[in-house]
């Protein structure tokens, strides 16, 4: 596997691959790596003949009381488990690389970064697409995979793509879980066993709205939501938000349908803050 920092080498090494004819896939991450994004890089493998994974700690979408400067940091095992996936090359450029002194350009996806996570996170999603746009320009793939945990960071790349006109093919990977149902997230490690409990709220309000629509067929938007609020305030969890939208506009529902989606985020203790989402209706 080759390890590239410099975005020239990166945009060389790409072009090479493409000249003869093969199909060229990005896996985005800032590294701390889990099963998830291993499922992300398998994805890619399927997908294509070469597979480029980022590992990047974007300053950009982290506000100034977040935990950038904390940010977990495991390089040497994230290039170990990144080669033995079966990865063709690794692009981690330093931040300089990324920024430079004078960088000044910003990409907004304006509706779709307003509400659930840019609400909370202002800033955040214009951090995300602009590094994912610099990504794309210097790894120049045919197929990029984000994962479903960030639900939100999927639908608005795959509108940027959309509206950037990438001819790149966006592959959403569903979520993977530990065996309790909690998802996977660099931050998990970050949670002591009672913040760990706790977690499961989580995933406990998305069963149980799944379960209340399976059992009683129509259930009001309200209800699953009132619910949601009663079992992430019985964990000891503080609800960021709790919405059900559609999963292409992320405009609320008014009533359940197959397109709906419960997209969720706490804060367990101070400082942890998880997300997770599920489609209601499979
Ligand atoms: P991150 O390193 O947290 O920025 O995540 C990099 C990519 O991995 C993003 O596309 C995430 O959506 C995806 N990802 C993170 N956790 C999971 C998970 N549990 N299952 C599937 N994909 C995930």
């Amino acid at each position: 596997m080759k390890i590239v920092r410099s975005s020239k080498e990166m945009y060389g090494l790409s072009g090479r691959w493409k000249k003869t004819g093969q199909i060229i896939s990005l896996v985005p991450t800032m590294g701390c790596l889990h099963e998830g994004h291993l499922s992300l890089i398998h994805n890619a493998r399927n997908a294509s003949d070469r597979v480029i994974v980022s590992l990047f700690v974007n300053p950009m979408q982290f506000s100034q009381n977040e935990d950038f400067d904390s940010y977990p940091n495991q390089f040497k095992r994230d290039s170990e488990l990144i080669e033995n996936s079966g990865a063709d090359a690794l692009f981690c450029p330093p931040v300089e690389e990324m920024y430079s002194e004078t960088f000044q350009t910003r990409i907004t996806v304006s509706k779709l970064s307003r509400g659930m996570c840019g609400k909370d996170r202002p800033g955040h999603f214009d951090g995300v697409a602009t590094v994912v746009t610099k990504l794309f320009n210097v790894t120049d793939p045919d197929v990029a995979v984000f994962g479903q945990k960030d639900f939100q960071q999927l639908v608005i790349i795959r509108q940027l793509a959309e509206d950037l006109s990438y001819n790149i093919k966006i592959i959403g990977a569903p979520i993977v879980r530990e065996k309790d149902g909690l998802a996977m997230s660099s931050r998990n490690i970050y949670l002591d066993p009672e913040g760990r409990k706790c977690a499961l709220c989580l995933y406990e309000a998305i069963q149980a709205s799944k379960n209340m629509l399976r059992t009683l067929g129509e259930v009001a938007v309200e209800t699953l939501l009132e619910n949601t609020k009663k079992i992430v305030g019985r964990a000891g969890a503080k609800l960021e938000y709790a919405v059900i939208v559609n999963e292409f506009t992320l405009v609320p529902d008014d009533y359940i349908n197959n397109h709906s989606i419960l997209a969720l985020a706490v804060k367990v203790g101070d400082s942890v803050r998880l997300i997770d989402n599920s489609k209601l209706i499979a």
